[in-house]
């Protein structure tokens, strides 16, 4: 048995009474949280294997990014001050639309690589095409030890809303293919490296997929017992599409087909009704927020304090390179409870501790983890991570979870542990060649804007 004491440290759980335990302690057993308390509470049996000293630091569970796009490091800053259908068009789409599966693993691993650095422990991916390779992205996940849910994109039409065959040649995929390769990808991968890899269905957003595609999404997830992650209601134009098309708003039509449920995951959901969030605190469904992309593609503010009221699951995401353009959940901390704050001109909306939730706990309820991730308690899997709280920005500490939402950054994050495994040591990692990634991926993403024959300034 492995075992791991990290101790002296301020352990924050965010179990459900939301402990903070001041000189505490964390044992690990393999895989699993084994005991948590002080520090003279916390005694392993025998001497553990590894031990970490914490004082001066924070001690939390690894973070939950719930809407990436592994593809888009690899295209990080290629369209920025730009409207969404330019972004998509003229950019994003050319560029993805010429990636080859070694462009795909680069761009996986440049994207972990950084979610390792910045305390992101799991996350879901939304949109995998065929072209990126999902058995070299999946290889990617079982070496760089992170926990990954990867959604295969599933589609039938080219468009975007009531923008039709607007898409890249390169991205059209057909329904009944889509369809097939997700069982494939499904037995080959679900459940594998330990537990930590799960896959998904991605179904594009509106215009990209007929009602009857939307249908077979919904009866093959419950088939093999599995999740959905959708783009919904991100735009204004997914609503007026909606209407038009469906004669009913964008989840009122996800509800018909059968796609709202527990383990269905929708991005953004920025233009969602109030009636709408009764329908999916109902049934069980989460939204994953997106500040940092809603801000910069400007597509409005989510009503997410009064979602939560409503009683949505929100989790929280970073969305991807050409949109954010980082992957660093705890910037994404900040800027969730400072949008809303303007937005209802509240001060006492959105707190630190709600928001710390949102990237923990609430992101595994949405991939449907929360009985394994999402906090520090015994008998869950061994994710956490370690702040370094001795720095002049998070100095002094009145209030550790205040500290880290609104004044720490990813850098701050030493040690991240999943499943057991130290994956980062003093900001080292152990499972991915850092400089060799960003070599190959700079490399990578010269010859892929050069080969989709852009010009980006
Ligand atoms: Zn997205």
């Amino acid at each position: 048995m492995t075992s791991i004491l990290v101790r002296g440290g301020t352990v924050v759980t965010v179990d459900p009474v939301h402990r903070v335990i001041e000189d505490g302690a964390v044992l690990l057993e393999d895989d699993l949280i084994a005991q948590v308390g002080r520090s003279f509470q916390v005694k392993p049996e025998k001497r553990a294997e590894f031990e970490i000293d914490t004082k001066g630091m924070a001690i939390l569970p690894g973070l939950v990014d719930t809407h990436v796009h592994l593809a888009q490091a690899l295209i990080r800053g290629c369209a920025d001050d730009t409207s969404l259908i330019d972004w998509l068009q003229k950019f994003v789409w050319p560029l993805q639309g010429n990636f080859d599966s070694q462009d795909g693993k680069a761009s996986a691993e440049l994207c972990m690589l950084e979610m390792i650095k910045s305390g992101t422990t799991t996350f879901l991916e939304s949109l995998l095409h065929t072209r990126y390779g999902f058995d070299g992205i999946a290889e990617s996940i079982a070496v760089s030890g992170m926990r990954g849910v990867l959604s295969k994109t599933v589609m039938s039409l080219p468009g975007y809303g009531s923008e039709k065959s607007i898409m890249h040649p390169g991205m059209v995929e057909d329904g009944e293919t889509c369809l097939r390769e997700v069982e494939t990808h499904f037995k080959r991968w679900n459940g594998k490296a330990d537990g930590r890899i799960g896959v998904w269905y991605g179904a594009r957003s509106l215009g990209g997929c007929t009602p009857q595609l939307y249908t077979q999404i919904a009866e093959g997830a419950a088939r093999l017992r599995t999740g959905v992650t959708m783009h919904l209601s991100e735009v204004q134009e997914d609503v007026r599409y909606a209407k038009k098309e469906f004669g009913k708003l964008p989840a009122e039509f996800m509800d018909q087909v059968g796609l709202v449920g527990p383990k269905v995951v929708f991005a953004h959901g920025v233009w969602l009704t109030e009636g709408e969030w009764a329908i999916l605190a109902r049934k069980h469904a989460s939204v994953a927020h997106c500040p940092s992309s809603n801000m910069k593609l400007s597509s409005g503010i989510a009503g997410v304090s009064q979602m939560i009221k409503a009683g949505v699951n929100v989790g929280l995401g970073c969305d991807g390179g050409p949109s954010n353009n980082c992957y660093d959940m705890i910037r994404e901390l900040k800027t969730a409870s400072l949008l809303q704050k303007v937005r209802t001109m509240d001060p006492l909306t959105m707190n630190a501790t709600t928001v710390l939730e949102m990237a923990t706990i609430k992101g595994a309820r949405a991939l449907g983890l929360e009985n394994l991730i999402g906090s520090i308690e015994v008998g869950k899997k061994a994710d956490l991570i370690v702040l370094n709280m001795k720095k002049p920005h998070l100095t002094p500490t009145f209030n550790p979870v205040s500290n880290i939402v609104y004044a720490a950054e990813g850098s701050d994050v030493e040690t991240a542990i999943i499943d057991g495994k130290i994956i980062m040591e003093n900001r080292v990692v152990k499972t991915l060649d850092e400089a060799k990634v960003i070599g190959v991926a700079s490399g990578r993403a010269s010859k892929l804007v050069e080969r989709a024959g852009l010009s980006i300034t």
